[in-house]
């Protein structure tokens, strides 16, 4: 060990000599606070030095243009020519680099990035890395990552080539702001020759076979020659496996000290009676499924066990966890206590609050609905019921809880359709009113095996039956040349007296109010044109919220026939008149968001129809039609898009890790849970403590379940 090895990896990154304030403020940004945090940042890609293919040989290389997954390679050459125009139909940007090795010329196509046309310069030395393709005059590589190795005629600037390249492989960091993967490197080098190794916090029986901390970074940012570069780039070398295992064992310490402060816990104990049961029993419109009893079961015994429940029911689309929710309400407030449920949306909140109307009867007026832009006096109002108990039942959205509701006596949350509400938030519930019990109800199934590490501070329930005398819902996928099709079964439909939906995909979906109206509109233009003189009603994430809900209100009435919506309605809304839905541009959808969606229809007794419109990736999407089981297609979705996507961005809450994956890493997590659970009880040693901390402000642990 250098005797400058003398650093912590705690230490801010700041000590490092190559650090200017722009550099440093670029990694603040990053949430890279310390040397550790810098080194956890892997590189993205590693490029084997003799993997690169000279220029000269790309005409001799066959390609087949119809296969789909082409072959990667990568080049090395000097720009020799850049061209900035637009493409003759879509009027898209385009950009032309023409690349020079010195045995031969290769075209590098862009389309869309502009300022690339601007950035680089003739003489400027790229690394590309993409799929050949026949272009007119040879092969060229149509939308390829690049990198930037010199700037021509000045390679000071970035150090030369040889200086840079100086193994077999080299690590391609992403750039952060000014920091470019270079300069990335270079900072790197700084911390692995001036950190010294930390102390081993992994149990032994976690680790044993695996490099130690500091060695695994070293593999993994300056990789020696003899590494494999495939399992390199796979990110499934060992010193991955280290890195992940303690992302992993953090993660599962955090879950496991927090079940074990739940258990430790004194719950509200609900008072259970025959004057109690005869009572929930006369709210009940229909016979409990045998799947609802026994999830009503089980947290019945939470709400009488002594212990704070926290619950997870999954249940498919459709399987009735309304009913449970409002059952599990019923035990708090018929017992002289207060419940609430929290919906996603307003819409939701609203069709909640008119089905415990319906339950309750007579009762009704026990049931106070609190919404964000009600009228501030109707709002005080409320809010006053609310505080003196005279409203048992409390419905509204999850947004509505922060703001400063007071309870008189809150003993059960139930927050619909949102498998992680974030801590941050329960806790501001808490503060509220006592210690409540918990019942959280996932959106989407989650396969078991993967609910049950993710979520290892909550018992899990199932909903795995749905009511008696529901149809399978006829389910086709229609190229879009035969879009006219689904236009004639709504036809049909329509003319028997049903309703239909139609689903126009945003175009950024993970944020409504920029999304352009185009696509929507074109559709309405074409419903009115197709369906002239028909109830329509459109609705969508732009619209004041009143008026989103008085259109919603005229769907669900009956009075409009066709509702052409955007995602909005994706969860939850329930209209049993409708029969079909047709979803245009489903490509753009994740499986389960569709599975969401036609569980929109089927709600009734008569024959459903889900119709996808869609040209492209037609595989993927067909997995819906073969198969009406909401824990098969997660699971499909969530090998295909990974647990980030399947969880959506706008869950909040996911940890962050860099390395671990929560799908592929499962059984890693396993083993880190039951590990975690013995370091517990054993007691965490002082560097334990020390690291754990750190790891919770880094992975966002705080935030998580
Ligand atoms: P989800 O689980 O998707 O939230 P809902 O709670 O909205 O499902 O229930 C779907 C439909 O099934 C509703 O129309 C509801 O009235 C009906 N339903 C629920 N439980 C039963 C039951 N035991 N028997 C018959 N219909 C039921
Ligand atoms: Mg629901």
């Amino acid at each position: 060990m250098s005797s400058l090895a003398t650093l912590p990896l705690s230490t801010q990154v700041t000590v490092l000599r190559g650090l200017g304030p722009a550099r440093a403020a670029a990694l603040q940004d990053a949430g890279i606070h310390t040397l550790g945090d810098l080194l956890m940042q892997l590189p993205y890609r590693y490029v084997d030095r003799g993997s690169i293919v000279k220029l000269g040989d790309l005409e001799l290389r066959s390609f087949n243009p119809d296969l789909e997954d082409r072959e990667i390679i990568t080049v090395l050459g000097e720009i020799h020519d850049v061209r900035q125009s637009l493409t003759r139909i879509q009027r898209m940007a385009l950009t032309e680099v023409l690349l020079n090795d010195g045995t031969g010329m290769l075209k590098l196509v862009f389309f869309n990035q502009p300022y690339l046309g601007r950035s680089l310069k003739i003489g400027d030395r790229l690394l590309a890395f993409g799929p050949l393709s026949q272009g007119r005059g040879g092969p060229e590589m149509r939308g390829p990552q690049i990198e930037l190795m010199a700037r021509g005629g000045n390679e000071n600037t970035l150090g030369g080539l040889e200086e840079i390249w100086v193994r077999r492989f080299l690590p391609l960091y992403r750039k952060l702001g000014p920091i470019s993967s270079l300069v990335r490197k270079k900072l790197v080098e700084e911390v692995l020759l001036r950190a010294h190794p930390p102390e081993e916090w992994l149990p032994p029986e976690l680790c044993r076979h695996l490099p130690g901390t500091l060695t695994a970074l070293r593999l993994l940012h300056q990789p020696p020659d003899e590494s494999d570069g495939r399992l390199l780039n796979l990110r499934e070398t060992p010193a991955h496996e280290r890195l992940a295992m303690e992302e992993l064992f953090a993660f599962a310490l955090g879950v496991e000290s927090r079940r074990a402060g739940r258990l430790s816990r004194r719950g509200l104990v609900v008072p259970t009676s025959q004057n109690l049961r005869e009572r929930l029993k006369s709210f009940l419109p229909f016979h409990l499924t045998g799947a609802q009893r026994q999830v009503f079961k089980e947290i019945v015994d939470d709400l009488t066990s002594g212990r704070v429940m926290h619950r997870l029911l999954q249940g498919d689309v459709g399987s009735g966890k309304t009913l449970v929710a409002f059952l599990s309400l019923a035990m708090v407030a018929e017992t002289g206590g207060q419940g609430a449920l929290l919906a996603p949306t307003e819409v939701l909140a609203r069709q909640h609050a008119l089905t415990f109307e319906r339950l309750l009867g007579g009762e009704a007026h026990r049931m106070q609905l609190l919404l964000g832009p009600m009228k501030a006096a109707e709002k005080r109002e409320a809010l006053a019921r609310i505080a003196s108990g005279e409203v048992r039942y409390i419905v509204g959205t999850h947004a509505l809880f922060q703001e400063a509701v007071r309870f008189r006596d809150l003993r059960l949350v139930v927050v619909d359709e949102q498998h992680r509400f974030g801590v941050k938030q329960r806790e501001a519930l808490k503060q509220k009113g006592g210690d409540p019990h918990w019942l959280v109800m996932s959106a989407t199934p989650i396969p078991r095996s993967l609910a049950l590490s993710l979520f290892g501070d909550l018992d899990q329930s199932v909903l795995d039956e749905l009511p008696p005398g529901r149809q399978p819902i006829t389910t086709k996928l229609l190229d879009t040349d035969a879009a006219e099709r689904a236009w004639d079964l709504i036809e049909k439909e329509l003319k028997a007296g049903r309703q239909a939906f139609v689903v126009s995909p945003a175009i950024d979906p993970t944020d409504e109010s920029k999304v352009r109206l185009r696509d929507i509109q074109a559709m309405e233009s074409l419903l009115r044109a197709r369906f002239p003189g028909m109830d329509l009603e459109v609705v969508h994430g732009r619209l004041k919220p009143d008026d989103m809900a008085a259109r919603m209100d005229r769907f669900v009435r009956g009075d409009a026939k066709l509702l052409l919506a955007t995602t909005v309605i994706e969860v939850g809304v329930d209209v049993p008149n409708a029969t079909v839905m047709v979803v245009d541009h489903a490509e753009r959808f994740g499986l389960s968001q569709l599975h969401q969606l036609r569980g929109r229809v089927g709600r009734g007794v008569d024959r459903s129809f889900f119709v996808m419109i869609s040209s492209a990736e037609t595989e993927r999407l067909h997995v819906l039609v073969e198969t009406q089981d909401g824990f098969k297609i997660a699971q499909k979705d969530l090998e295909i898009r990974g647990p980030g996507e399947f969880f959506g961005t706008r869950q909040a809450g996911l940890p962050q890790f860099q390395v671990a994956d929560l799908v592929r890493d499962r059984r890693l997590l396993q083993s880190c849970r039951e590990a975690a659970a013995k370091a517990l009880a054993e007691g965490l040693s002082e560097a334990q403590k020390e690291w754990l901390q750190r790891e919770r402000v880094r992975l966002k642990l705080a935030e998580v379940s």
